[in-house]
């Protein structure tokens, strides 16, 4: 198989797993340069592609090689040079997506222009935000916000783990300005929707377009930030944007998965800018509300469920939020479809495939390491190699940690995944890891959002 063939193969898998704006603005002109021992070598046009690729696209491109040539370890990008040109040029044919899906000429211009729509969805609102111990803080900061726009505290940055009701709060602010006044200009966005889009104007030199664009916005929502990790050159044009709406006294509302200071690789400037407001965060919910939002849920909805069986779902869908509401929804609809009471019986055979571990679900212990070393920003190899520098030591621990509480390996077992170390190194580690769990509110998000990365990507 040709690089050609490879690459072409690969982007036609890819595709189908990312957005068609996504993609187009990420794998636009690029290209296997070499395949060599199982490492592969992506040509890419500039530094922004080579930074996105690296960080964000890395799993999704290793997955689709490995899915056509097994023997692939690892993935490069290299910015393709100008003496490269004539091979770009030679490759634009074979580096469109399969024909089944090329995208028709409008749509791929109307995708790279600035979005105009306020992209809220109505349903998120305040009124049916159910609020508890967990987010009150949250939920208090983004009220005020949406009471004193631009006034009191800018900018305001939500986070926690996934699932916790952070877009919900996010969109409830717009939601309730534009009710107030439908005049006000509103718009939500994400952070690597928001990026592709300055990115393409740089590109297209409509970078004036752009900002104009936005100096007219009373309320900018910026969702999942974390996703500007590691991408300097991206983060450095996100700050100017950033300080000139700023300036204008805009409203500028931010979330992401995990406090500034943790996000690695976050630009000093960029950071102290995110701090200078409010910060709030949202964790996991507790029982009472978690019975509270699937009573809410099951009453909007017209589903008679009794109060223990609420309570079954309550206790074992423990994680986030979303999970919750897809747990009820399974239920509603299996016992819809057959005609069946949501008894608890019935109940606990609809859900036991959620409720079981990550063994039955294919999860392995490259996952975890994966995920683990993904999620800390720190190379895979250095969780299995001899090494006590700290800041992999905690990643470690959280690793074999996870591979006995999913995968219930044996200790020796898990030190033998880990570079072959001791098994009471690896009977250390999980008690320590289970012991801080019970005090350690910070340690109890990464390992929720941890989790949920690795149940998602199997
Ligand atoms: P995040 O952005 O933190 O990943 P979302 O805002 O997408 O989470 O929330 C996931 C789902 O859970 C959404 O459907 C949201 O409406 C619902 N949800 C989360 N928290 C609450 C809450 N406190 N009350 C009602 N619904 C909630
Ligand atoms: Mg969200």
């Amino acid at each position: 198989m040709t690089n050609e063939e490879l690459w072409r193969a690969a982007l036609g898998e890819i595709e189908l797993s990312i957005s068609k704006a996504n993609f187009i603005t990420w794998f636009k002109n690029t290209s296997v340069l070499s395949n060599e021992n199982g490492k592969v070598v992506i040509g890419v046009p500039n530094g922004f592609a080579k930074e996105w690729l690296e960080n964000k696209y890395n799993l999704y491109i290793l997955k689709a090689l490995r899915n056509i040539q097994q023997d692939v370890k690892e993935v490069f990008c290299s910015i393709k040079t100008n003496e490269d040109h004539s091979f770009q040029e030679n490759r634009v044919d074979a580096i469109q997506p399969p024909k089944r899906i090329i995208l028709p000429k409008p749509f791929i211009k109307k995708t790279l222009s600035i979005s105009q729509e306020n992209n809220l969805n109505p349903k998120y609102t305040f009124e049916n935000f159910i609020v508890g111990s967990s987010n009150e803080l949250a939920r208090a900061a983004c009220f005020a916000v949406s009471q004193n726009l631009g006034r009191i505290y800018n900018p305001l940055f939500l986070y926690g783990g996934v699932g916790l009701g952070k877009t919900h709060l996010l969109q409830s602010i717009g939601n309730e300005i534009l009710q107030k006044n439908p005049d006000r200009k509103v718009k939500y966005i994400t952070s690597e929707r928001f990026t592709s889009e300055l990115i393409d104007s740089i590109r297209t030199q409509k970078i004036n377009e752009f900002k104009e664009h936005y100096q007219k916005i009373d309320l900018l929502i910026i969702d999942d930030v974390q996703f500007l990790s590691g991408k300097e050159k991206t983060q450095e044009e996100f700050f100017h944007i950033f300080n000139y709406l700023y300036q204008l006294n805009k409203q500028i509302v931010l979330s992401s998965d995990r406090a500034p200071k943790a996000i690695p690789t976050l630009e000093e400037r960029l950071r102290s800018r995110f701090e200078g407001g409010m910060i709030a965060d949202v964790s996991k919910a507790d029982f009472e509300t978690r019975m509270a939002i699937l009573s809410k849920k099951a009453h909007d909805e017209k589903f008679n469920i009794s109060l223990e069986t609420l309570s079954f779902i309550a206790e074992n869908i423990t994680n986030n939020i979303r999970e919750l509401e897809g747990a009820l929804n399974r239920v509603v609809v299996s016992s819809q479809l057959s005609g069946k009471e949501p008894t608890l019986e019935y109940v606990s055979t609809i859900l036991s495939e959620l409720i079981t571990s990550g063994k039955k679900k294919g999860i392995t212990h490259k996952h975890i390491i994966t995920v683990v070393s993904s999620f800390y920003d720190i190379d895979p190899n250095d969780l299995i190699i001899k090494n006590r520098k700290k800041e992999v030591v905690k990643p470690r621990q959280i690793a074999m940690y996870l591979m006995r509480s999913e995968l219930e390996y044996s200790f020796p077992g898990i030190g033998e995944k880990l570079g072959g170390r001791d098994h009471t190194t690896t009977i250390h580690a999980c008690n320590k890891i289970t012991r801080e769990l019970k005090t350690n509110d910070k340690l109890i998000e990464e390992i929720a959002i941890i989790k949920e990365r690795l149940y998602r990507i199997t």
